[in-house]
């Protein structure tokens, strides 16, 4: 599913091949597009909280501020994201 989120272009895909622990994972593609990958084994409530949460690091441009991944988590686990996402 690709979506467009503050006009980035996200290809969305649900994985059944995620470790335990991890609900979530985004990450930015050599064409400026970013991949987010959820984890099928968890609920739908915990997947909508953990797209919310990547949804946030996109939006927060949290890719290029060249800060440590600790740093950004500690930064990003304070947002409250509610978002409209365009779905194509
Ligand atoms: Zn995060």
């Amino acid at each position: 599913m690709i979506s467009y989120i503050n006009g980035e272009v996200v290809n969305v895909i649900v994985s059944e091949d995620m470790p335990i622990g991890m609900p979530e994972h985004v990450w930015e593609n050599h064409d400026g597009s970013y991949t987010m990958k959820l984890n099928a084994v968890y609920n739908h409530e915990t997947l909508q909280e953990s797209f919310l949460h990547a949804v946030g690091h996109i939006a927060e441009d949290d890719f290029h501020k060249g800060q440590s991944a600790d740093e950004i988590e500690a930064e990003a686990h304070g947002r409250q994201y509610a978002v409209v996402v365009n779905v194509r």
